[in-house]
C-alpha cells in the first residue's frame, strides 16, 4: 500500500517521468486538468512488446492508476488505447476497465499509431493543432509504464525494458537504473562483445548506441540488436554527407514522403518533399521549410515512403533544428482549424508492412517478463534523465545507501528527483551518481 498520498509534489519527489519517450516530468503534465485520460498502449515500434507484458502482469494496478490520475485531473472520461491485434489481451482488460467505468479504443495495427497526436485523433477525433499539446484539446495522454509508476507511488528506481532483434531469446527485463548496457546483455546470456549494432528505443526512433558503457535510464524502452550490415543498422548510421549527397543526386520530388507522412495526413504543414529540396538550393527562402518544426521524428518518411531509399526525415530534422536555432517559428502554431488529410485513412501504414520493408520478419515479435540477474556491481545513475534541469546531487562519496534512496534532489523550476537503485556504497559524484554494491 502507498504510504504517501499521491499528489503532483509527490510524483516530483519520487522521479516519476514520461517513461515512454523524452522524460516529461509527470507532476508537470498532472497539473492542469484534462476531459479526457487516454493510457497510451499502441506501442507501435516494431519488436517492442514491454507495454503489453505491463499489461498482461499489471492489469489491475495500471487500471487503478489510470483511475488515480483521472481523479487528479478531473477527467470525466478514461480510455485504455490498445492495438486491436492484442485480441486474447483485450479480453483479460476490457471487464476489468468496464467494471471501473475506463472504456478501451481499439486502435489499427499501423505506425506511428502511438504517436499521441495520432492516437488523440484516433479515440477522441480531435486534432491537436501543430506545435500544441493534448490538453489543447482537453486530453491527457499517459504512457503505460508512467501509470504504473504512479499507482506504485514508490520512488523510480528501475525500469521496464526489451531485449529483442538478433538475440537468441527475446525478453522484457527489470532493470534497475544506472545498469549498463553490458550487464543487461550479460544478464540475457549474450557476451557483449559479440553484440553488433543496438538502437536503444526502437528501430524507427530510437538512437544508435555509442557504448556498451551507456546506462539504462527512466526512459530506456528496449535495446534492440541487428547485425552491422542490417537495413536498420545502415539507415541509422549513414553520416550527414552520405544522406544529403545521395539526397541531393537522387530525389525525383515524388513527394510519397509528403503523403505517408502522418502529422501531414493530419492537416500540420509538415513537407518532408519541400525539406529535400533544401539540399540543393539552401538559400531557397525559410517559409515553405518553417512546418519541418512540426515533424514528430517518427522516421517514417525515410524507412518505409521514400522509393528511393533517402533520408528525408533527417533533411527535415536539420531544418527544424536550423530553424529553432534562429528563433524562426511558424504562424500556424495553436490553429486548430486545419482539415484532416481526407485519405488519412488510407493511408495508414501497417506494422506487418514496415516489418517486412525493414527486414525484420526474421525476428521473433515477441518478449515475454523475464527476471533480470544478478544484480550489477555498480551502477552510475545520471542527475539528468528527464526534460528539465538535472536533480542536484545531495550524497557524497563513502555514503551508505538503500534502494530508494534520495540522491539527488528536485531542482529549483522544471526537474525531479533521482533515487538509489541498488544498495551500496557511493563511489563517484558528477554528472551521475556511481554506486558500487
Ligand atoms: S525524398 Fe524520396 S519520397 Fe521524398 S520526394 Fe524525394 S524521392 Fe520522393
Ligand atoms: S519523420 Fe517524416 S514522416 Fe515523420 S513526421 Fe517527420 S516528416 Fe513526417
Amino acid at each position: 500500500m502507498p504510504s504517501t498520498s499521491l499528489t503532483t509534489d509527490r510524483l516530483r519527489d519520487i522521479g516519476v517521468v514520461g517513461a515512454g519517450g523524452a522524460g516529461f516530468p509527470t507532476y508537470q503534465k498532472l497539473s492542469s486538468q484534462a476531459e479526457v485520460l487516454i493510457l497510451n498502449a499502441a506501442e507501435c515500434e516494431p519488436l517492442l512488446h514491454k507495454d503489453k507484458e505491463l499489461l498482461v502482469h499489471f492489469a489491475t494496478e495500471i487500471l487503478e492508476g489510470m483511475l488515480q490520475v483521472a481523479e487528479m485531473v478531473a477527467a470525466t472520461r478514461s480510455v485504455v488505447a490498445i492495438k486491436e491485434k492484442y485480441t486474447s489481451l483485450i479480453e483479460t482488460l476490457r471487464p476489468l476497465a468496464n467494471g471501473r467505468g475506463i472504456e478501451i479504443h481499439l486502435l489499427p495495427d499501423s505506425y506511428p499509431a502511438g504517436d499521441e497526436f495520432i492516437t488523440v485523433y484516433e479515440v477522441t477525433g480531435r486534432v491537436i493543432p501543430p506545435g500544441g499539446l493534448p490538453g489543447d484539446v482537453g486530453c491527457l495522454v499517459q504512457n503505460v509504464e508512467t501509470i504504473l509508476n504512479i499507482q506504485r507511488n514508490v520512488p523510480v528506481t528501475q525500469k521496464y525494458l526489451c531485449v529483442v532483434g538478433d538475440v537468441p531469446n527475446p525478453v522484457t527485463l527489470c532493470v534497475p537504473i544506472g545498469t549498463s548496457y553490458r550487464d543487461v546483455f550479460a544478464s540475457c546470456g549474450m557476451d557483449p562483445a559479440k553484440v553488433e549494432h543496438v538502437q536503444v528505443g526502437g528501430v524507427m526512433m530510437g538512437k544508435v548506441m555509442q557504448s556498451l558503457d551507456e546506462v539504462v535510464t527512466r526512459t530506456t524502452g528496449g535495446l534492440l540488436c541487428f547485425p552491422h550490415d542490417h537495413v536498420v543498422a545502415r539507415k541509422h548510421t549513414a553520416t550527414k554527407q552520405q544522406r544529403d549527397l545521395i539526397g541531393k543526386s537522387a530525389c525525383d520530388q515524388c513527394s510519397f514522403c509528403t503523403e505517408l507522412c502522418p502529422r501531414y495526413l493530419l492537416g500540420h504543414p509538415v513537407e518532408p518533399h519541400v525539406a529535400m529540396r533544401s539540399l540543393e538550393f539552401n538559400r531557397m527562402g525559410n517559409e515553405p521549410l518553417l512546418g519541418s518544426q512540426f515533424c514528430c521524428e517518427c522516421n517514417l518518411c525515410t524507412m518505409y515512403a521514400c522509393p528511393e531509399d533517402l533520408f528525408p526525415s533527417f533533411a527535415t530534422i536539420d531544418n527544424k533544428r536550423q530553424m529553432r536555432a534562429e528563433g524562426k517559428t511558424h504562424q500556424v502554431t495553436g490553429r486548430t482549424d486545419l482539415p484532416v488529410h481526407s485519405m488519412m485513412e488510407y493511408r495508414k501504414v501497417p506494422v506487418s508492412s514496415l516489418i517486412k520493408k525493414l527486414g525484420l520478419a526474421k525476428y521473433k515479435n515477441v518478449g515475454p517478463l523475464t527476471d533480470f540477474g544478478p544484480l550489477p556491481k555498480e551502477v552510475r545513475i545520471p542527475l539528468q534523465q528527464h526534460i528539465g534541469a538535472p536533480a542536484v546531487a545531495c550524497v557524497k562519496v563513502g555514503d551508505s545507501v538503500q534502494v530508494g534512496d534520495p540522491i539527488g534532489r528536485a531542482p529549483e523550476g522544471l526537474g525531479v528527483a533521482v533515487h538509489a537503485s541498488i544498495q551500496g556504497t557511493v563511489v563517484q559524484v558528477g554528472d551521475s551518481i556511481h554506486i558500487r554494491a
